[in-house]
């Protein structure tokens, strides 16, 4: 099957948080199962636009509003990325170095999507399956199906994803006009709550959507995203896969971020290594358990608690534990955490940013990683950390659900909490503080955590099922 992705982020050209991680690796495992699947995503002025090749492959001119933008399809050089990777060139309105948070977003992201649609409708293209992610591509199951102008391609079987259901892209009818010629009887399709909202159109209009793990799959229908009814109303048309990671650039035995590289067998004196080049650099302890967060430092992955969990356990327990904290987001937090690392150098370091190779060398050298997330569409943190070797402390709500089992139970390997309050989130850490003097109990755990398998294969199968059950469909 010919599957185009359609995307905001993707691993490694430009990445923000786990959708880019699952649009790096989602289709070069369905490439290894044997299809053709593709990704489509704006062209930013990031490192990897400035240091790779392409070839124009289509060129157009289009209108946005009053705006007329020249624009360009770019398709990468080579194939090391493991699949096809095609970049729409807006200059002057996509080719910025953030992915997110410009005033125009809207304008950005509406005109990615018509661009896409233009080219597949225009070069003569054909695909089997297009597969929108979040809601920067919600719109184009509405489009594809309710405008005149995308008549060749409108049987297309689409399929969209759900990686975050709190961003929501939406709004006003002022910017209805952006959109091309579409049949006034459908424009419903595109509302919700008096506006324009991309992902309520999209989950409306798809054939079929997807969330990034069951147990979030229903908790949409519950939670206040703002769209629990409508959820709740198109719940047969959904499905929880959860996300897989790519083995190939998380392996702590190959990956070229960690100052020392270890497997299984040699996973108590590889963390160790580790642990010792981190508490180096951050000025913390080796000798005592090392808890770690990392992550944006937002309401939704339970980044307030953790001040309150931090300074309670080192009043606690004084000479017993290391915090280090890698992250950026809401301001209070970030300053809240400065305070901490103040307050109590030596034994809490905190870095401000974002750092992939950091994340790497914390991943490998922590003991334990906290994610006291409030909503957790699948979390992609655990499944590094249990990759690593590293205890997950979760709160049990979505994806954390669906793969972290507490060790107090015969097969499990990770510590849950029920509620993301800092009480309970302290109780957890000292069950870790716990586990690590119990040192026989913490080695084993490791190598059972290690075992786990959480690749793409299984879950890229599921995808597959889902294509091939649309396009048998697809007339
Ligand atoms: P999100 O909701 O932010 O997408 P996920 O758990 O799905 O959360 O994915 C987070 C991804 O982003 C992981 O690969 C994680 O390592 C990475 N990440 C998050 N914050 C940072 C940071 N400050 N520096 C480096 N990597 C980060």
């Amino acid at each position: 099957m010919k599957i185009f992705h359609l995307s905001a982020e993707c691993y490694p050209i430009a990445k923000v948080g786990g959708l880019g991680d699952v649009v790096g690796a989602l289709p070069k495992y369905l490439n290894q199962a044997g299809h053709q699947a593709s990704v489509v995503l704006p062209f930013y002025d990031r490192k990897f636009t400035r240091e790779n090749e392409f070839d124009v492959v289509f060129e157009a001119s289009s209108r946005l509003g009053n705006r007329r933008y020249e624009w360009q399809v770019l398709k990468e050089k080579t194939d090391k990325l493991g699949f096809e990777l095609f970049l729409i060139k807006v200059p002057g309105l996509l080719d910025r170095e953030n992915v997110y948070s410009y005033p125009d977003e809207t304008e950005q992201f509406v005109f990615f999507q018509i661009a896409f649609l233009d080219w597949l409708n225009w070069s003569q293209q054909t695909a089997d399956i297009i597969h929108c992610h979040d809601h920067h591509s919600g719109l184009v199951p509405f489009l594809l199906q309710h405008s005149a102008l995308y008549r060749r391609i409108h049987t297309i079987p689409t399929v969209f994803t759900i990686h975050n259901g709190q961003y929501h892209g939406a709004f006003g009818y002022d910017k209805l006009h952006y959109l091309p010629e579409v049949d006034e009887r459908f424009i419903g399709l595109l509302d919700w709550r008096g506006g324009i909202n991309p992902l309520a159109s999209a989950v409306k209009c798809v054939w079929n959507y997807t969330t990034v793990s069951p147990s979030y799959l229903h908790e949409l229908t519950i939670q206040s995203n703002g769209l629990e009814y409508l959820f709740w109303l198109e719940r047969a048309k959904g499905l929880g896969i959860i996300n897989g990671i790519d083995t190939q650039v998380w392996d702590p035995a190959t990956d070229p971020m960690l100052p020392v590289n270890y497997n299984i067998k040699k996973v108590d004196t590889g963390k160790l290594a580790n642990k010792t080049a981190l508490c180096e650099r951050f000025g913390l302890s080796v000798d005592k358990p090392l808890f770690t967060f990392i992550g944006r430092l937002v309401g939704e992955k339970g980044a307030d608690l953790l001040p309150g969990i931090i300074r309670r356990t080192l009043d606690e327990h004084p000479d017993e534990v290391s915090f280090l904290i890698l992250g950026s987001g809401e301001p209070e937090v970030e300053t809240d955490l400065n305070h901490l690392k103040d307050q109590f150098a030596g034994r809490c370091n905190v870095f401000i940013g974002y750092d992939e190779g950091l994340a790497h060398q914390i991943y490998a050298g922590a003991d334990f990683l906290l994610m006291p997330s409030r909503v957790e569409p699948c979390g992609l943190n655990q499944l590094y950390a249990l990759r690593y070797g590293t205890v997950p402390i979760v709160r049990s709500t979505g994806g954390l659900k669906d793969t972290v089992i507490d060790f107090g139970t015969e097969e499990g390997y990770g510590i849950t909490f029920n509620n993301a309050l800092a009480d309970e989130a302290c109780h957890a850490v000292w069950r870790g503080l716990q586990l690590y003097k119990n040192t026989e109990h913490l080695q084993l755990l490791r190598k059972r955590m290690m075992t786990l398998d959480f690749s793409w294969d299984k879950s890229a199968q599921e995808y597959i099922s889902l294509y091939e059950s649309l396009n048998s469909k697809h007339i």
